[in-house]
Order: structure tokens, then C-alpha cells, then sequence
């Protein structure tokens, strides 16, 4: 054998999705991508994304477990939890004892929530403090176009929701950042002091009520318009839950379109790809549980996060309405599952090359990327997918013609980061991190290649009907 003969036969062969595509399935992919677009920009909050996964799945015939009396192979059924997460499941011909097969992306995304008490005037300005949510780089928050989503809940339960900042008849906000001409000290500071938490005040008006006689009269002007539009008071905002969030829409990228620009695709692009192969499976033989959960970018904590029960009571709630249930049978199912985290990885960007190790980074365009671990620090806190399932994944990937690369986060020791991939492992399951690799992850405008896009589709279709 000659010594490229051989080569061929042992090396591995990595390349971009691009080449190998076929007609027919270029077409799929970019109308895809479209319909990925059109969901972002109809959802860019937890609420949202609840909102608009609800409409689809009951399109599809998926209704409210609690509208079940019992369950059979093939039902569809969802649990939405406070209005920001969700969970949905398609019943399997095959006993539930022997497992179920999970994938579990987050619908949260990096933004900036308002403060319980956000309004305040300085110097006839009138502002809104914030909280940054999730880890952000606070400087790429100034001088952007933002829009304020969210709920405001009045003592008496009334909900009202806002979204300002979207229809282009709306104003959009923003934070302002110094001029270059007196930034000399500024400029001098560390990148992630440039620009302080306690500087990212959003401002919101400059035109006074009236005469502008009364103190305060532009917060003032700022709340009658408020009260105009919301029937609130200033005191209405300590039981809001308002967030900022860029408004820019999700566009097609580059001049050949193969890529998405938008806000959120940490980790809204999993929800999509796994909620869409999720519509469309029909009676599986094991049965289907996707997740969409909260709270991720913060650590998973809380009542709609991960480390919740909610999860557990969803699967036990099944099992009761198999008429299966007995004491210990859901760690059992657990211990017999497997999961995807959906969670996306960061795409190999060549502009910052010397923070990625380049046999194991994630490529954008080579399909979806498999995380054996994640961690920091000598895998410290990481979920470590065993060969042996690893081994599975791979042969459901292959043999549905998938394509996929195992990556990890950079290079050893310069950074790291974590999934809800071992809050399901710690019961038992086994997990694999298996996501979109993203450019400029948690920035407000990210980047993912249509190509990965649809292959996580693809995969996670796969792994279902494995
Ligand atoms: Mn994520
Ligand atoms: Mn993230």
C-alpha cells in the first residue's frame, strides 16, 4: 500500500459540509435557516421563546400533559413552567423503564435587566439602571441600538407585557459610551473596566413634563408616558421582570449568505434545531423529552433553572400517566437515559487564533460539535462523557451520514466554561455536550455557520429516531 493509500485509510479527514453538499439538501438548508431567522426575531427573551415553542408545538398536535388522563405511545405533551421554561415529551413504543433520550438547550440568553428601582434623573436626563445577566464584555453594550422586553406584574396579578424597540415605528434605546476625545484615561484602563456595571444606564428621555417647573419633570414626562401607555406607577417596576435586549434583527450573513447574524444564539440556536426535530418525529421507539430551560447563562439555579426538580416532576408525572409509577422508578429511568446538552461551542475564530488549540476546536461549517467535557482548569466541574456513549453518539451520527467534530473550549488552562450537561448526569444519565459552534458567543450580535445550523437539526432528529 502506498504510503497515500494508507494515509487515506487512517488519517482522519476534516473538511467543511460545504463541498460534500448535495442540490436538493442546499436548498432544505437554507429554507431552514429562514425559518431559524424568522424565530429569533419573533423571540429574543425566555418568555418569548416559551411563547412562540408553545404555538408551534401546538400546531403539531403536542397539548398540555395536564390535559391528559393517562398517556400512550405516540402522545405528544408539553409542561411550561412560570412562563420560562418548558419541557416536551413524545411518549415511545418502548418501555419507559428502559430510558428516555433528552436534549436540553436554553432558552436565556446574556443581556442587561433592569434594577427593582431602575429610575432615576441626572442633569435633565432621564435613565434606567441595570444588572448585566450572564457574562458579558460590558463595553460591547454601549452605543447599540436596545429594546426593552419583559413583564411588569401589578399587586393584583394583572401581567402586562412590553416590547418596545422592535416595530420600526418604536423608538430603541441605548447606553452611551465617551467620546474618543476624552477617553484618555478610559482608554488606559483594562478592557473589562473601560466600561462599569454601574455605568450601563440605559437612557430613555430628555424632554421635561410641562414647564419643567417641578424637580425631576423628565422622569417625570418618562412615567406619565408610562402611566399613559401601562397604567404604572414608579413603584410598578419592583415586580417587573424587564430585560435589554440589542434591536437588531437576525439577518443573513456574508455575501455568499452562509451564515446568521443575531442576537441570542447561545443558546436559542439549539432551541430551534432541537424543538424542530422534535415537531417532526413521529411515534418514536424510545421515548422524546426536549428541554428548553432557564437560568443557564446564571448558573441554573431558581425555580425555572436547571437544578430545579421541575424536570424530575415532569417525568414522574409521565410515568403516573403510563400507570407505571413506583417508588425509585424514575432514577431508574434515569440511570437508563441519555442526553444531548444542546449548548453551543466556540467557533475556532482565526482573528484570536492563540486562545484555541487547532486539532480540537470547534470549525464553523464542519457540522455539529460533540463536547466530551467542558470545565476549566484540569476539567474541573465537567460533565466528562464516557467513551462508551460517545462511542453510541458517533454511530448514530455516522450512521445518519451527520457530520460532526469532537472540539473542547480553547486551549488548556486559558479559560473554560459549563453546561446543563452535569445536573442530568448527576442522576444518572448519561450526557454528552452536542452543539452549534458560534463566533463572538455572548456578544450582542453572534455568529453561527446555516451549514452547522442544520446538521444540529439533523443530529438531533437522528438521535431521537436512534
Ligand atoms: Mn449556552
Ligand atoms: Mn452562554
Amino acid at each position: 500500500m502506498s504510503a497515500e493509500e494508507l494515509k487515506e485509510k487512517l488519517f482522519k479527514k476534516p473538511s467543511t459540509g460545504w463541498e460534500s453538499l448535495e442540490e436538493a439538501r442546499r436548498t432544505d438548508l437554507f429554507n431552514y435557516a429562514e425559518g431559524y431567522i424568522n424565530y429569533l426575531n419573533k423571540s429574543k427573551t425566555e418568555r418569548e421563546i416559551v411563547k412562540t415553542s408553545k404555538e408551534m408545538a401546538e400546531s403539531k398536535g403536542f397539548r398540555d400533559i395536564k390535559d391528559y388522563e393517562s398517556l400512550q405511545p405516540g402522545d405528544k405533551v408539553y409542561y411550561i413552567n412560570r412562563e420560562k421554561s418548558m419541557y416536551l415529551a413524545i411518549i415511545g413504543e418502548n418501555n419507559i423503564e428502559d430510558g428516555i433520550n433528552i436534549i436540553g438547550a436554553h432558552a436565556d440568553s446574556p443581556r442587561l435587566d433592569l434594577k427593582p428601582n431602575p429610575l432615576y434623573e441626572d442633569t435633565g436626563l432621564a435613565y434606567l439602571k441595570t444588572h448585566y445577566y450572564g457574562g458579558i464584555k460590558k463595553y460591547q453594550w454601549t452605543t447599540i441600538p436596545l429594546a426593552i422586553h419583559g413583564v411588569i406584574v401589578k399587586p393584583n396579578g394583572e401581567k402586562i407585557e412590553v416590547k418596545i424597540g422592535e416595530d420600526e415605528a418604536d423608538p430603541i434605546f441605548t447606553i452611551t459610551d465617551l467620546l474618543p476625545h476624552l477617553a484618555t484615561e478610559q482608554m488606559e484602563r483594562k478592557l473589562k473596566e473601560g466600561v462599569k456595571g454601574e455605568d450601563l444606564n440605559l437612557l430613555i428621555g430628555s424632554m421635561p413634563y410641562g414647564d419643567g417647573k417641578v424637580q425631576e419633570s423628565v422622569k417625570l414626562n418618562v412615567l406619565n408616558i408610562l402611566n399613559e401607555k401601562y397604567g404604572i406607577t414608579e413603584m410598578d417596576f419592583v415586580s417587573s421582570e424587564l430585560e435589554l435586549v440589542p434591536a437588531f434583527k437576525a439577518r443573513n450573513m456574508g455575501l455568499d449568505n452562509s451564515m446568521v447574524s443575531a442576537y441570542g444564539q447561545d443558546d436559542k440556536v439549539c432551541v430551534y434545531t432541537s424543538l424542530t426535530a422534535l415537531l417532526d418525529l413521529e411515534n418514536p421507539k424510545t421515548t422524546a423529552v426536549c428541554i428548553i430551560s432557564d437560568k443557564e447563562e446564571i448558573g441554573s439555579m431558581g425555580n425555572t433553572g436547571m437544578e430545579s426538580h421541575v424536570f424530575d416532576t415532569f417525568i414522574s408525572e409521565i410515568l403516573n400517566k403510563l400507570g407505571v409509577n413506583r417508588p425509585n422508578l424514575l432514577d431508574k429511568v434515569f440511570c437508563n437515559s441519555r442526553m444531548l446538552s444542546a449548548d453551543v461551542d466556540a467557533g475556532y475564530d482565526p482573528i484570536y487564533a492563540s486562545v484555541y488549540e487547532k486539532n480540537n476546536s470547534g470549525y464553523l461549517g464542519r457540522g455539529i460539535g460533540l463536547n466530551k467535557y467542558t470545565g476549566a482548569r484540569g476539567k474541573s466541574g465537567a460533565s466528562d462523557a464516557n467513551a462508551e456513549f460517545v462511542a453510541k453518539i458517533r454511530n448514530i451520527f455516522e450512521t445518519a451520514g451527520v457530520k460532526y467534530e469532537v472540539a473542547e473550549l480553547g486551549r488548556v488552562d486559558v479559560g473554560g466554561g459549563g453546561t446543563i450537561a452535569y445536573i442530568l448526569a448527576n442522576k444518572g444519565v448519561d450526557v454528552i455536550d452536542c452543539g452549534v459552534p458560534v463566533l463572538s458567543m455572548h456578544a450582542p450580535y453572534e455568529v453561527t455557520s446555516k451549514f452547522d445550523v442544520y446538521e444540529a437539526y439533523r443530529g438531533y432528529g437522528a438521535f431521537w429516531r436512534s
